[in-house]
């Protein structure tokens, strides 16, 4: 996993570290300031809804299942290794592997749980529609749009 590390241009400070690929998306303003010297640069963890939507699969309630089930076969993992004695593994790996199995078992299949009950309920959609609507409201402001192309965003034409 390649990670992306970010530094201040004008103080050289690190700024910011993450990796693209596994990051969750933030759906708020990319315009930060650098603590050390207050320079402005754009944070590319954080996305305006208006300007680049969300990801096809935001509403898609068959990835949710998909975390359910493998949430579940976690589980049973985990309830095959604890029924199970490994000769030749040490007391505390006997019980760990297990443990690590379930506890993850269990956070997939509510973590998935509970993401189809917000898009059944349409308590998602009503989430990224405020978001959606926070975000062209800070876009149609001319300033911050210029800012935000100043500091290397893509800022469609119509809020330029
Ligand atoms: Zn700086």
């Amino acid at each position: 996993m390649a990670s992306v590390t970010i530094h201040c241009k004008q103080c050289g400070k690190k700024l910011l570290s993450y990796d693209p690929q596994t990051h969750f998306r933030k759906y708020q303003s990319p315009v930060k300031s650098c603590p050390g010297c207050g320079t402005r640069y754009a944070d590319p963890r954080c996305h305006e809804i208006a300007v680049e939507g969300l990801p096809a699969d935001t509403y898609r309630i068959g990835s949710y299942l998909f975390l359910i089930v493998f949430g579940a076969f976690l589980l049973y993992r985990g309830y095959v290794l604890f029924h199970r004695f490994q000769l030749g593994v040490p007391g505390a790996v006997q019980w760990m592997m297990p443990t690590v199995f379930t506890l993850g078992g269990i956070v997939c299949v509510i973590g998935g749980i509970i993401e189809i009950i917000l898009i059944k309920t349409g308590k998602k959609q009503e989430r990224f529609d405020r978001l959606t609507k926070e975000s062209v409201q800070r876009l149609s402001d001319k300033s911050y749009a210029y800012t935000l192309q100043d500091l290397g965003y893509p800022v469609p034409e119509e809020y330029l």
